[in-house]
């Protein structure tokens, strides 16, 4: 970035920031099942995890649900771009679902990897969060072969049977360089450690921590739009403060960009992230304007141009349509 005349407030904004080709396909998905087949229309789980994103498909006839077992028999269940277990894939059979699986093909290729690597013997160490619906989906692949490693220290002390056979695999949204650091430590405790066939963190999370690692040295404040339960959102936060951000706040919303924040800021940084729709950075963009932050200059680090088809179910259904 240009060096700022010095006190001039001014927004740095990353690109690529926001949609990724995963969510844009898993949002489509659903308006066009709303259409196809008219409401309601059953998504497991938070289709992507944005409550701005949720609670408009909702407007629109969605229902959210934890579970397929809250499904009524027979109807239509959309699952997220985070991906489902074999185990949630047999239930909905077993409960007479139509089911439309909106996984995002990135997800999809770490669950084949798994079922692959788990055949050939190995046993996999998956890195990611416990608890965060993509890990569950890709560990019920091969719960018998899998463990999940949550950090660096995991790293240091989990055990394997026959360290000659190990795998890593990841989740798709995690920080670049901690799940390096990760696999440093378990290549150095199992030199003969397999990587997968190719990055399982995905090109948009890794595309949006490099954008914001080119603005953070500038910047005395980074606002990520994004919602707490996102994680690669959340990943931007540390990544910013990693790389030298003097602060960075998570907001879902410019409502929630408290004043206080900009005491003392001249340069603010601004990205999103993979699940997040520009209206709402643009609204950010607006409420910075209000405070005098109105020279606003994009970060270019990466141009994206993937698009994913939409799930076979919906092709079809588009095209039997019409
Ligand atoms: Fe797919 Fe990556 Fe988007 Fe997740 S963040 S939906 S893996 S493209």
């Amino acid at each position: 970035a240009a060096a700022p005349v010095e006190g001039t407030k001014r927004v740095l904004l990353a690109a690529p920031r926001g949609y990724c080709a995963g969510v844009d396909r898993a949002v489509i998905a659903v308006e066009k099942a709303l259409e196809h087949y008219g409401a309601p229309v059953y998504v497991r789980k938070q289709i992507v995890h944005n409550l701005h994103v949720v609670r408009t498909l909702e407007a629109k006839g969605a229902i959210f649900v934890e579970e397929t077992e809250e499904v009524p028999t027979g109807e239509l269940v959309v699952f997220s771009a985070h991906g489902v277990s074999p185990a949630v894939v047999k239930s909905a059979e077993d409960r007479e679902l139509r089911t439309i699986d909106a996984t995002c093909p990135l997800v999809t290729k770490v669950h084949r990897e798994a079922v692959r690597f788990a055949r050939a013997g190995q046993e996999i160490l998956l890195i990611g969060h416990e608890g965060h619906e993509e890990v569950e989906g890709t560990y019920g692949e091969a719960p018998e072969a899998t463990t999940i490693v949550n950090n660096p220290a995991e790293a240091r002390t989990v055990h394997v049977t026959d360290p000659e056979n190990v795998t890593w695999l990841s989740q798709t949204t995690l920080s670049v360089d901690e799940t390096m650091e990760i696999v440093a430590i378990l290549r150095e405790r199992f030199p003969n450690l397999q990587d997968p066939p190719s990055d399982d963190i995905c090109y948009a999370t890794t595309n949006r921590q490099a954008a914001i690692k080119e603005i953070a040295p500038h910047a005395d404040l980074v606002i990520v739009v994004g919602s707490a339960n996102s994680s690669n959102s959340v990943r931007l936060v540390e990544v910013a403060l990693e790389y030298g951000a003097r602060a960075a706040h998570r907001v879902d919303f410019a409502r929630q960009v408290d004043e206080s924040w900009f005491a003392g800021v001249t340069t603010v940084g601004v990205t999103s992230g993979a699940s997040v729709p520009d209206v709402l950075v643009q609204d950010v963009l607006a409420l910075l304007a209000e405070y005098g932050y109105a020279g606003v200059e994009e970060i270019v680090t990466a141009d994206e141009d993937i698009l994913f088809s939409l799930p076979k179910e919906l092709r079809a259904k588009l095209k039997e349509d019409g």
